[in-house]
């Protein structure tokens, strides 16, 4: 069975230890590779190569770093296809997205900061009282990024990148959950003669790589993306250290349909931002808020519609609902389900694992799930779920609506629909989101600010505030006075 190594100065190494975790196929049921248990032995090697090749990664010309991040752009490119099936078989979700969405995203993440990268520069203040403000944006030396599963690739490029270009060296932890597509960027690193050092990936858990790469002395600013729960164990073990921290964390996200939507556009879109990779994406609207006077007529057509998606074998085409990405997390969703339908939520379609046969038998699938009847404060629509599962919340007006959509503890993103574009952006600046879509859903732009308020998010990535987040700040101020 196939092992993936860590990637520790420069060269695939087995963790210290030799031990492994089972990898499964979450569309098979099966393991299908092993995965290195790391532990803090690994962490501190991978932390001291990182440390030294800071010196060398720091002082390289941003055209250096800026070649280096375009080659493992391309590279990526050059394996678009193997890295989209890698994906597939670890996550679960369909090949086109994997295709379509994950690895030409990841291939962006390089491309976009090595460009970003040329345009970051220190800035000069003349002040008043003959003075000259120089600020200054240096390395911090060595970070760590984590990520999660939902978005292997994506969100584990979407940190080192900017890490990268901003001159630090990295020690980058997968989601023990998905962790085949960073140990093939290992090899594309290789492949491209990154030196030693600069980026160092460590796989294992939770416990047995993470807590020991945020707490260790060496690391500088901790990137995290994950849940709201890992999100708080890092800010707790790091409080003392005072080390710089970017937590983007989970949502509970309202999808608002106003009566004077554009209905075909508005319903379309909401099945793909409910159901989009099963539901898993940070972004993906769990609360769908439907405007008294249309809720039958859309609630009705949302159920045909999300009837009508294709769920299958994740790696053929025309699958567009693939598996959850383990059993544990299915068998969560699963207790959600059993508790909408103690509380008397009504399920409108889906509510239950789906039954495959062939080769997917085994596999961990639920039916995309629409649900209605249960109070905008039960559990359904306070917690984060994760999966397939969308509640339908009606409202009669503005401030009912408000008082819904801000009730929870997350604050990630919102989408509003409705043709009325004061009232939109009326809603819009009252919503607790960090992003909003009016009209539209995930339409991204990596130059903007991304992250959430409330316990969805302490910081933003994205441009030049993740530069900025991944740079030490300095000002120097020189007396311009002439004797
Ligand atoms: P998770 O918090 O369980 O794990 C995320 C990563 O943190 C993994 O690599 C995990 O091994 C690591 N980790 C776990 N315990 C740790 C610890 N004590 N110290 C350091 N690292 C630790 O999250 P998940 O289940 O992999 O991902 C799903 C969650 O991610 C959802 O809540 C979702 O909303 C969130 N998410 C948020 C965004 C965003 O941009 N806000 C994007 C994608 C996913």
């Amino acid at each position: 069975m196939e092992k993936i190594l860590n990637y520790i100065d420069g060269i695939l190494v087995e963790p210290l230890e030799k031990k492994y975790l089972d990898n499964i196929n979450p569309s098979r049921g099966k393991v299908y590779s092993l995965i290195p248990d790391s532990n803090e032995k690994d962490v501190a090697l991978a932390i001291s190569a990182a440390a030294k090749a800071h010196p060398m990664w720091s002082q390289s010309s941003v055209e250096v770093r800026s070649s280096f991040l375009k080659k493992l752009s391309v590279a990526i490119e050059n394996n678009l296809e193997q890295l989209a099936l890698a994906e597939t078989i670890d996550n679960g979700k369909p090949i086109t997205t994997s295709r379509q969405v994950d690895i030409p995203r990841s291939k962006l993440n390089f491309e976009f900061f090595a460009d970003c990268l040329l345009r970051f520069h220190g800035e000069v203040f003349e002040t008043q009282n003959n003075a000259s403000n120089k600020v200054s944006y240096s390395p911090l030396g060595v970070v760590a990024c984590i990520s999660p599963w939902n978005l292997p690739l994506y969100l584990f490029t979407w940190k080192i990148a900017p890490a990268l270009a901003a001159g630090n060296t990295v020690v980058a932890k997968p989601s023990e959950v998905t962790p085949m597509t960073a140990y093939l960027l290992s090899k594309l690193c290789i492949e491209i003669g990154l030196p030693p050092g600069v980026l160092n990936i460590v796989h294992g858990t939770g416990s047995g790589v993470g807590t020991p790469l945020v707490t260790a002395r060496e690391i500088k600013a901790v990137s995290f993306t994950g849940s709201t729960v890992t999100g708080r164990a890092i800010a707790q073990a790091t409080a003392g250290s005072f080390k710089k921290l970017s937590l983007e964390m989970g949502g509970k996200n309202p999808n608002i349909i106003f009566s004077d939507c554009d209905f075909d556009k508005a319903l379309e879109t909401t099945v793909r931002s409910s159901f989009a990779n099963q539901g898993q994406i940070c972004l993906c609207g769990s609360r769908i808020f439907i405007e008294k006077s249309l809720y039958s007529k859309f609630r009705d057509a949302l159920v045909e519609k999300t009837k009508c998606l294709r769920m299958g074998d994740p790696l053929e085409a025309n699958t567009e609902q693939g598996a959850l990405v383990s059993k544990a997390h299915m068998n969560k969703i699963l207790s959600y389900l059993d508790l909408a339908k103690k509380d008397g939520g009504k399920i409108l379609t889906g509510g239950s694992r789906a039954n495959m046969t062939g080769d997917i038998k085994e596999g961990y699938f639920v039916l995309p799930t629409l649900i209605e009847g249960l109070n905008f404060d039960h559990e359904l629509n306070q917690e984060e779920i994760f999966g397939p599962v969308a509640t339908l919340i009606p409202f009669n007006d503005e401030n009912e609506l408000l008082d819904m959509a801000n009730s929870t503890r997350f604050g990630l993103s919102a989408s509003i629909w409705s043709q009325d574009l004061n009232k939109a952006s009326r809603i819009a600046n009252k919503l607790d989101s960090g992003i909003v879509w009016i009209n539209t859903w995930m339409v991204r732009d990596l130059r903007t600010p991304f992250g959430g308020m409330k316990e969805s998010g302490v910081g933003r990535e994205g441009g030049f505030e993740a530069l900025k987040f991944f740079s030490e700040t300095k000002n120097i101020c020189i007396s311009t006075e002439i004797k």
